[in-house]
């Protein structure tokens, strides 16, 4: 059975931090950043409303700078590796995150085979470049988008793993057999069939994948 394999990034693939966290570690707008985080946690911002925001602050981003950001962010251990088994068993992996499409699309080249994220203008930002808050992913999207996935590579929802850390993967856990919660909270424990601490993807994934012996 060819399964579909759908990760979440910030937080999962990535240990303890986000993509808007390391960018503003980058760009040296740590505090800010926080605090629209914690708006974003309490509920008082939305997605398309931190977007808004962040790509207000990110207005002074540059390649070289978002370079830096991808190449220091705390990665899991192992991820092209995990990548690399997945492919060569005839199976398919993607990651799904809300965080900005420059960012994430850059895991293609570690070897996922798609990666679906919030679409923002190219950086650096061109001055006439607009943010359209129509293609800024929101928690629900996830289900969707993991369905147009399952018709894309033709496999049902009953051949999908998941693997997420938090509220925004709560309904993708809710919608496949079988998830892992990587470095999970508690809005993913009691969802999850598999739980997995530690900063290597491999040994996540080794859980899961023993399934199919
Ligand atoms: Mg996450």
């Amino acid at each position: 059975m060819a399964r579909l394999h759908l990760f979440d990034m910030d937080g999962t693939l990535m240990h303890g931090s986000s993509a808007s966290m390391e960018l503003a570690r980058e760009l040296d707008l740590v505090e800010e950043i926080q605090e629209l985080e914690s708006a974003l946690l309490r509920g008082t911002l939305d997605p398309p409303g931190f977007a808004e925001r962040v790509y207000e602050l990110w207005a002074g981003l540059t390649e070289d700078r978002l370079k830096a950001a991808f190449e220091g962010a705390p990665w899991l251990d192992g991820i092209r590796e995990v990548w690399t088994e997945i492919t060569e068993r005839g199976e398919h992996c993607a990651v799904i995150s809300l965080s900005p499409d420059f960012f994430v699309g850059r895991l293609r080249e570690w070897g996922v085979h798609e990666a679906r994220s919030s679409v923002f203008p190219a950086v650096p930002f061109a001055p006439e470049a607009v943010l359209d808050l129509a293609g800024i992913l929101v928690p629900d999207s996830k289900v969707g988008i993991a369905d147009e996935l399952c018709a894309l590579y033709g496999v049902e929802r009953a051949d999908c793993v998941a693997y997420g850390d938090s509220m925004s993967d709560a309904a993708l856990f809710e919608m496949v057999p079988t998830a892992v919660a990587v470095n999970g909270d508690h809005h993913v424990s009691g969802l999850a069939t598999h739980a997995y601490t530690g900063r290597d993807l491999r040994e996540a994934f080794a859980l899961v994948k023993q399934r199919d012996r």
